[in-house]
């Protein structure tokens, strides 16, 4: 077998809080040159097979991919699955008890919202949800920008849906060993998710890294949508520290988004572990 030469092994579909769906993306990143694929849709499996199916048919490479969120040291921190049997009822479980407080939870961001002169943003992030298991802030954030009360999605997170500011619920995620069993014990791999995205103390990412491992994490995002060049080196240091393997994957959700487009991502640094030299025999 060929070793992939253009990875990307982090996206997200109509299923979850991305536009396309799984089968535009397939025909996007064949196009752009992906020769392995995954689609990471948050807590959610179930366009899994057409994401297989949809690999199949551009003649590309695929891994089952999955975005789990989780709670650690209060706050929030994906876990990227790859390459587990997307049948397995075990993590068919863990992931429909992870999407449960979403519902609730949009609920209570509406009311936040209309508190500070914003009404309407349940119904309207609700005109977005491709998914109705799925409902998340990037659904409130595309009907804030749309109604015009915020430039971008970006402008949205920074004044109303991130920690501290009005639209924001805190929520109790997965925890980080449950993931990570969910994952391993269905036959994949976990990777934490674009490591820079958290800003966490010293001490806090130790544990995170360390906890993760312990708990029979493999893997971490080293080139990611999410990552400067700097960051990039930062987190390839951590992979040879905690002797993790690396993945890369743009976190694409929408051309209209997205700065990085699928398969338009830097290398990783030759000497680390590719996460996918762990999953041959778990490729499609
Ligand atoms: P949720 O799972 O409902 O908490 O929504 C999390 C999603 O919001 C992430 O997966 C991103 O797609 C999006 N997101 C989080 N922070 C930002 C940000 N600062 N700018 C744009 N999108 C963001
Ligand atoms: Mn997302
Ligand atoms: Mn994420
Ligand atoms: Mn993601």
């Amino acid at each position: 077998m060929t070793f992939p030469q253009n990875p990307d092994l982090h996206c997200h579909s109509t299923t979850s809080d991305g536009t396309l769906t799984p089968e535009e993306l397939a025909a996007r990143a064949k196009a752009n040159g992906v020769d392995l694929w995954a689609l990471t849709d948050h807590d959610e499996v179930s366009a899994q097979q057409r994401a297989l199916a949809a690999a199949a048919a551009q003649g590309m490479r695929y891994l089952t991919g999955v975005e789990v969120s989780v709670t650690f040291a209060d706050a929030t921190v994906h876990i990227v699955g790859l390459g587990f049997d997307h049948t397995d009822a075990r993590l068919a479980e863990g992931l429909a008890d992870t999407r449960d407080g979403r519902g609730p939870r949009a609920i209570e961001m509406g009311e936040q919202l209309a508190k500070v002169g914003i009404p309407g943003a349940y119904e309207g992030a609700l005109k977005y949800v491709g998914n109705p298991r799925l409902i998340s802030r990037t659904h409130f954030a595309r009907f804030l920008v749309e109604s015009g009360v915020c430039r971008d999605t970006a402008e949205v997170f920074r004044k109303y849906l991130t920690e501290g500011k009005p639209g924001f619920v805190p929520h109790r995620w997965a925890r980080l060993g449950d993931a990570v069993k969910w994952i391993t014990q269905a036959g994949g791999v976990a990777v934490i998710a674009h490591p820079a995205r958290y800003h966490f103390s010293p001490t806090v990412e130790y544990a995170l890294f360390s906890e993760f491992r312990q708990h029979g994490g493999q893997g971490v995002e080293v080139v990611t949508g999410s990552h400067s060049a700097q960051e990039a080196r930062r987190y390839a240091d951590m992979a040879r520290e905690f002797d993790l393997a690396a993945s890369r994957g743009s976190d694409f959700h929408s051309p209209d988004e997205s700065h990085i487009d699928l398969g338009k991502l830097a290398p990783l640094p030759a000497d680390l572990t590719p996460v996918w030299s762990l999953l041959t025999a778990r490729m499609h």
